[in-house]
């Protein structure tokens, strides 16, 4: 079946595409989101450029009842919760709609690939440990920068900290290690050693690739830093699919530093819609985890 084809079948779970990307080096996967916009509000976040009202959290109707029928409709390739939300906002732990997901994939034993910034999963360890599954912890900074940058996700340390729960009990997870932004990236090696210490298996990195309005908001928080930057971005830089992206070199170099550390302390390596070959692993996004 086409993944045109498969966009119209499915009502939640959708073939992975994201703006249909040339730079995605994704494996085949699927997407689901058990909730519209997401509440965390990172200044960096994308999905403000599609989702009307982005930052207000709010459940998908009938979830459970549509997540099922999908299901009956699609292969095992991976599903990936999720990629426009956190699957995991404050409301989760009230509503439990990720729970009752993952309770549906863990009967079918479907692989699942989970990215958060939030320690809410580690509630879920009974489900995620008794089917395929892995989880990516999103981190940008340790330091407080990250209450500026990211205002309503739990702590850096706080993801951390649910990184060693889960590895305690050998679930597979890494770090997503984005988006790297210069004047912000300040604490590169400490991200990454603290990474290891915390059981990470890989990290996927990737550099801060402004649109319209998430650059508004950085300029609006870091008034100074995104003065500085600006030109990089936006006369140095490239325009891709409607993202700003920094210099090819810059990028390069920025990505090289994190690869080397990352090799250093013997864990795998992979780049999001950056053009740059410099994946170690069998997946960029960590699913070869599963
Ligand atoms: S957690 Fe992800 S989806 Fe939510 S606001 Fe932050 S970047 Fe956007």
């Amino acid at each position: 079946m086409s993944k045109t084809t498969l966009k119209i079948l499915m009502d939640l779970i959708k073939p992975f595409d994201p703006w249909e990307g040339t730079l995605c080096t994704c494996r085949n996967k699927y997407s689901l989101n058990p909730y519209t916009g997401c509440s965390h509000q990172c200044i960096y976040c994308y999905i403000t450029s599609y989702i009307p009202k982005a930052f207000n959290c709010r459940p998908k109707k009938d979830l459970l009842g549509r997540v099922t029928k999908d299901l009956k409709k699609i292969d095992k390739k991976p599903i990936s919760m999720s990629n426009s939300s956190d699957p995991y906002p404050p409301i989760e732990r009230k509503l439990k709609q990720t729970r009752g997901v993952l309770k549906i994939l863990s009967k079918k034993q479907h692989p699942t690939l989970i990215v958060t910034k939030s320690d809410i999963v580690v509630r879920d360890i009974d489900i995620l440990r008794e089917m395929p599954s892995v989880v990516m912890f999103s981190i940008t900074t340790l330091g407080k920068t990250s209450t500026k940058l990211e205002p309503n996700a739990p702590s850096p340390q706080r993801r951390l900290e649910a990184l060693v729960k889960l590895r305690k009990k050998n679930i597979p997870a890494g770090i997503r290690f984005d988006p790297l932004i210069p004047g912000i990236s300040q604490d590169i090696e400490d991200v990454v050693i603290s990474a290891k210490k915390a059981g990470a298996l890989h990290i996927t990195a990737s550099t801060f690739k402004p649109r319209a309005d998430s650059w508004k908001r950085f300029e609006r928080t870091f008034p100074e830093i995104a003065q500085k930057t600006k030109r990089l971005y936006f006369e140095e830089g490239e325009r891709i699919q409607g993202s700003r992206y920094l210099p090819k070199e810059l990028r390069h170099r920025m990505l090289s530093q994190v690869r080397e550390l990352v090799l250093e302390n013997d864990m795998t390596f992979g780049v999001c819609r950056e053009g740059l070959n410099l994946n170690t692993a069998g997946s960029c996004d960590g699913s070869h985890l599963l």
